[in-house]
């Protein structure tokens, strides 16, 4: 085997509802639309926020992440398009395994495609697929709303058809006649905030290597993935200069402001919605907030006021007609939620 491959699910909740998966016809490639958010950055982000979106598996150029069990459902493709059961007579979201290339920022853009390929070999194989037909852009499935992979392909001079090309060969180069040799390597790591001193694994490595990155280097140990003193104190270093508890343990907040720091664009926390029902008329903070996802997803609402005006309730509606599941009454309730959050996760 050429890669490891890391299981370290999620929990129970919107984005994995525990549904037992059909036997796999195909896989949905997708890429996260997040330049530099990493494997790891995407699972805590479906960890925490837990939208109603998911995809199996996050590969970055260092991990091959899957973050929902291959023979659970995630929520990939939108369940209104219908190319899908055209295709392969079957929803996607019931029958295929969705697989995410993350890419961009500080990703190194040939080790996580290397791995991608890699990885939809690894599916061809283990589900026995055939490479030219089983595996589908998600741009094709959803095109009046997607471009993945191929924008992040692209960008590399990737076309589809080389892509495919490489699975073959792929395929053909690391698993056919290797019979006996159907499962890689698999280690564990999980990640139980906060890290703390003593703690290993992946997890640890890729929050060392955004320390570095950010500018709070590890002189003598560097990312090897073992959270020590060294690391300990870099942390602390981090959440004086950012203004957090200083206390050397890497929970939810930290993570949050290093994503934030590495990311030029507003970090997806941000966007945690409101539950209940809100209208015109209401006022405060969850108003806020709708305002700015709003905004954020190209509904612009024209003042972000914490107040349920007109414009705000045409961007609600505007929003609203966009799909037809949801009804035009410019009122943010459960259904509008549930779909705001899937255009945030941007899957
Ligand atoms: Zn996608």
């Amino acid at each position: 085997m050429k890669y490891e491959i890391v299981r370290d699910y999620i929990g129970f909740g919107n984005a994995r509802s525990g549904e037992n998966l059909q036997d796999v016809k195909y896989i949905v490639s997708h890429d996260t639309g997040n330049p530099g958010s990493t494997a790891y950055a995407n699972r805590n982000y479906f960890e925490n926020v837990d939208p109603f979106a998911s995809a199996h598996t996050f590969i970055d150029d260092n991990t091959i992440l899957e973050i929902i069990p291959l023979d659970e459902k995630a929520w990939h493709v939108r369940a209104n398009v219908a190319t899908d059961n055209r295709m392969y007579g079957v929803n996607a979201n019931n029958a295929a395994i969705g697989v995410e290339l993350a890419y961009g920022g500080g990703i190194n853009f040939q080790e996580a495609y290397q791995r991608y390929v890699w990885y939809h070999a690894y599916l061809v194989d283990k589900y026995n697929l055939d490479p030219s037909e089983d595996i589908v852009a998600h741009s094709t499935l959803d095109p009046a709303r997607r471009t993945d992979p191929q924008n992040a392909l692209n960008q590399h001079g990737i076309s589809w058809n080389d892509f495919i090309n490489d699975v073959q060969r792929a395929y053909n180069r690391y698993f056919q006649g290797n019979e006996g040799i159907t499962e890689p390597v698999v280690k564990g790591a999980s990640v139980d905030l906060p890290l703390d001193i003593g703690d290993e694994g992946q997890f640890v490595r890729e929050v060392q290597r955004d320390l570095i990155r950010a500018g709070f280097s590890l002189p003598i140990y560097g990312a090897d993935g073992i959270y020590g003193q060294e690391t300990q104190r870099a942390v602390m270093r981090f959440q004086k200069r950012y203004g957090l508890t200083v206390d050397g343990l890497v929970g939810p907040q930290t993570l949050d402001k290093l994503k934030e720091v590495l990311n030029t664009s507003q970090p997806l926390t941000e966007f945690t919605l409101p539950n209940g029902i809100l209208r015109r008329g209401d006022e405060g903070a969850g108003v806020r907030q709708i305002q700015r996802a709003l905004k954020r997803v190209g509904f612009d609402p024209v003042y972000i006021d914490g107040i349920y005006g007109p414009r705000t309730e045409e961007a609600v509606r505007d929003f609203q007609s966009t799909f037809s599941a949801l009804a035009n009454d410019g009122i943010y309730g459960p259904n509008t939620r549930r779909y705001l959050q899937m255009e945030l996760a941007d899957l």
